[in-house]
């Protein structure tokens, strides 16, 4: 029987006592800082154990959540039942020629400083961008016109019979903010990127550019998610929220930042119910006002509170 202590027990048979977390709170683990507890989060050490625990719960038919670094994520204040893993701790970046060979739980940012060291051009876009590697490419995040489609080779991942199985770029299915490997629900083990040879000097020169770009336009002192809404066919999320009269808009403590009106910061205790109520009024108003859909990037996952 599936007791959360048979769970527990069993957890730490397959990875080491001090990665299993009971009852913990993701807003521990989310850039909202918002979020309820987990049941159980995991941090396995080896491709093996991601293997193992997935593996457990689909045959104890437990549900198993992945998370990355928690950037683009907001988790409801009921939390999460069963076993949430995170790949942190699998993070090695290596070089082998002009590819780029990384673990998903490495910084996205890492990578592209990584790239950087090796005068290898292509990353530069990415030297912001607070997520994983896995998340990156769940998400196919881009800035500044650099896509994770543009640099992706292959990546090694668990299927959902939990066979590991490396995919090629079209196997992998990149597109605006949606990838096949997300559709299908793999996890995504390792990532490999494929760059060209470049400037060191103008490497650093662009990567300078796109950060004194965010500090200036994003509020990064405040908890966030990023920017809430994909952006719409034709328009901008952030300025169609402007015009809709929404900038400073606050609900509790989250609050559409007067700074940048795509992002919704924590200002003051925020809950998870809070962003949602406001991502929800957000929608309303820009729909009845201006009448664009706004669909939302951020990924909106658990329970809410009974
Ligand atoms: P999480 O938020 O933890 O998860 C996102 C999704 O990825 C979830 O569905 C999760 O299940 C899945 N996932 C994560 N890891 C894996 C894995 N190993 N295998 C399978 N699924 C996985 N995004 C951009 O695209 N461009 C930007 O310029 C940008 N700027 C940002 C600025 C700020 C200040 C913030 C807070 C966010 C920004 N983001 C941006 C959003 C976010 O950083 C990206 O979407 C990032 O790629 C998410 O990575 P993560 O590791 O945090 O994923």
């Amino acid at each position: 029987m599936n007791t959360r202590v048979t769970i527990h027990e069993v957890l730490k048979t397959i990875i080491k006592p001090k990665n299993v977390k009971v009852d913990e709170p993701l807003s521990n683990h989310t850039f909202t800082k918002t979020g309820g507890k987990a049941d159980f989060l995991v941090f396995p050490e080896t491709n093996k154990e991601v293997q193992d625990v997935y593996q457990y719960a689909m045959q104890q038919q437990i549900s198993i959540t992945i998370i990355g670094f928690g950037s683009n994520l907001i988790i409801r204040d009921g939390g999460i039942r069963g076993i949430v893993m995170s790949l942190k701790k699998l993070n090695s970046i290596q070089i082998k020629g002009t590819k780029i060979i990384t673990q998903s739980g490495a910084a996205i940012s890492d990578v592209s400083k990584f790239a950087l060291s090796q005068s290898q051009t292509g990353l530069e876009f990415a030297c912001g961008i607070p997520g994983s590697v896995g998340g990156a490419v769940h998400m196919n995040a881009g800035a500044y016109g650099g896509e994770i489609k543009d640099v992706i080779k292959e990546c090694v991942v668990i299927n959902k019979n939990s066979d590991l199985i490396t995919l090629n770029k079209e196997q992998i299915g990149l597109s605006y903010r949606k990838s096949h490997v997300a559709e299908q629900g793999h996890i995504i083990l390792e990532v490999i990127f494929e760059l060209n040879p470049g400037v060191y000097e103008e490497i650093h020169a662009k990567m300078d550019d796109f950060t004194l770009q965010r500090q200036r336009k994003q509020p990064l002192e405040y908890p966030s998610c990023g920017s809430v809404f994909k952006r719409p066919l034709g328009h901008f999320a952030g300025k169609l929220i402007q015009e809709s009269g929404l900038q400073g808009k606050q609900i509790g403590g989250a609050q559409v930042s007067t700074r940048h009106a795509g992002f919704i910061v924590n200002i003051d205790k925020a809950t998870a119910t809070d962003y949602i109520k406001l991502i929800q009024h957000i929608q309303n108003t820009v729909k009845s006002k201006l009448g664009v859909e706004l669909e939302t990037e951020v990924k909106v996952i658990g329970e809410d509170l009974k």
